[in-house]
């Protein structure tokens, strides 16, 4: 369906994959927690809201708001609570519903700051009575400011560190030391969940803490950083999931370009309703992950929640309201940005358009492949090998897996490999498709078409194999081991919504 605005310019094409529909929801978040919030910006940006069609206004409140319970959480330059009332109230004249963020376990310093007996490692203990006392007191004020049907309780970045290698169980206090950490996530949690659905207010939380890393990276024509999947060691609260109330809205944030956002998909599968979350400023990434939410939407899909992390003032608001139109346009079934006047980077264009081509450059000390660009802590999980010298008559071999996803098969690919010509013997490449044993060989050279092996697959497995024919001087076996020998792999072809029904 063809969409035009009131002058006649052409905003959906023929074809497009939104097809002109809106989200039901089209949210955009904004915080108050940086610092000083300039009440004149947030109602001129609530006023581009409401030009722009956002129906939902997310608003972290932290310590910006003067709290008459708890003085002491909120911020010396916090906002009067008659300010924010007037901003609400101009939100809900312009048919716009307001929702309240206020972090109840991670991002908990404004608490733990005003009240260190309720401090854990890097956030409050949810265990202790005047944690939840105070989020209860907190809580009752927001709810007498909002009015809400929704309440957002937050539960992201819960680690005590980045990057993952570094961290430590969330888990510290005397109280919860050594506890199930899933189940001392849930139980947090359940204690807003409790409190919300006994008003009958829904509870929206982040859903980064409940996605395992290892299962999205999997997906290796993933292009998001690390970060967004914040479940896995040491604390595994990813598997809370299942036990949770399927009446939570998850909000599924990522902040990166990419052709897919599976995480999206996986918790509509589980039965939750989900928001997609982008972080608008991020080139495309609005544009890029409702396209995705769009093709792979269920019923649980309620929309799209743009999301602005910046303090709300003169300055940042040029970039405020640019995002503001951009979440409009696109939650409200504007297909491609550039239909907007806006230019579509290559690497969108790519994502968009469908062909991939993408380089692994592979480096290595000899024995094991160290890092591989763009898959960092993917290539170092995934690619170790111990270390195999190619003495005589031995072979070494590298499987790289690479995984479309269930509404991505492959169509067309081709493998390049680049190598730094010093292996020593003879190879062969291979390929098996979901999770078969068998492989598929075809001699090595530098540029092999798998098309007629992969078509339809969404899973696949590539086998490097090398066989030495010499035996290698003392010590030198570590240079010529294959890790080092291959420079990089590159993968083209397309991606399809073909299924294979073989099974
Ligand atoms: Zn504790």
């Amino acid at each position: 369906m063809e969409k035009k605005d009131e002058n006649g310019k052409l905003l959906v094409k023929n074809g497009s994959n939104t097809h002109g529909v809106p989200m039901p929801w089209r949210g955009q978040m904004v915080t108050m927690r940086q610092g000083p919030t300039d009440p004149t910006v947030l109602r001129r940006a609530i006023e581009q809201m409401i030009e722009a069609d956002i129906n939902w206004l997310v608003i972290e409140v932290e310590r910006g708001l003067r709290y008459d319970s708890h003085p002491k959480v909120s911020a010396d330059w916090a906002l009067s609570k008659e300010t924010l009332v007037e901003l609400l109230d101009a939100a809900r004249r312009g048919g716009i519903q307001c929702v309240p963020l206020l972090p109840s376990l991670s991002h908990t310093g404004y608490i733990a700051e005003a009240y260190p007996k309720t401090a854990e490692a890097s956030c409050v203990c949810p265990r202790r009575e005047l944690t939840q006392k105070i989020l209860d007191d907190l809580s009752d004020e927001l709810l007498e400011l909002f009015e809400p049907t929704f309440f957002h309780i937050g539960h992201d970045e819960m680690v005590s560190a980045f990057p993952e290698h570094d961290r430590i169980s969330s888990l510290q206090c005397p109280l919860c030391r050594g506890d199930n950490a899933a189940e001392w996530f849930r139980d947090s949690i359940m204690c807003r969940y409790d409190y919300l659905k006994s008003r009958g207010i829904v509870t929206m939380m982040w859903a980064d803490m409940l996605l395992d890393p290892e299962f999205f990276l999997r997906s290796s024509l993933w292009h998001g950083a690390t970060q967004d999947f914040n479940g896995g060691p040491p604390d595994h609260f990813e598997r809370a999931l299942d036990d949770l109330p399927r009446d939570i809205v998850m909000c599924d944030w990522h902040y990166k370009s990419s052709c897919k956002y599976p995480s999206l998909r996986y918790l509509q599968d589980k039965g939750f309703d989900v928001l997609g979350c982008p972080k608008t400023s991020i080139q495309d990434n609005a544009y890029l992950f409702t396209r995705y939410a769009h093709r792979t939407r269920t019923p649980n899909l309620l929309g799209m929640l743009g999301t602005n992390w910046s303090e709300i003032n003169r300055e940042t608001e040029e970039i405020l309201l640019e995002d503001i139109k951009e979440n409009g346009f696109v939650f409200g079934g504007g297909d491609r940005p550039d239909l907007r006047g806006k230019a579509l980077s290559a690497e969108t264009r790519r994502f968009a358009e469908g062909p991939f081509d993408y380089t692994f450059d592979f480096a290595g000390d000899g024995r094991q492949i160290l890092e591989a660009a763009w898959y960092k802590s993917f290539a170092v999980n995934r690619f170790s090998v111990p270390g195999i010298g190619l003495t005589a008559g031995r072979k070494g071999k590298l499987c790289l897996p690479f995984f479309g996803m269930p509404d991505c098969n492959f169509e067309r690919l081709e493998i390049e490999i680049r190598t730094d010509n010093k292996w020593p013997g003879a190879g062969r490449t291979g390929i098996s498709v979901d999770g078969g044993r068998s492989f598929t060989y075809k001699p090595l050279q530098k540029n092999t078409d798998w098309s007629d092996v992969v078509a339809g697959y969404s899973r696949i497995l590539w086998l490097f194999e090398v066989c030495n024919e010499k035996e290698q001087p003392a010590g030198q076996h570590r240079r010529t081991a294959y890790a080092k020998c291959l420079e990089s792999v590159t993968m083209r072809g397309n991606l399809g919504r073909r299924v294979k029904s073989n099974e």
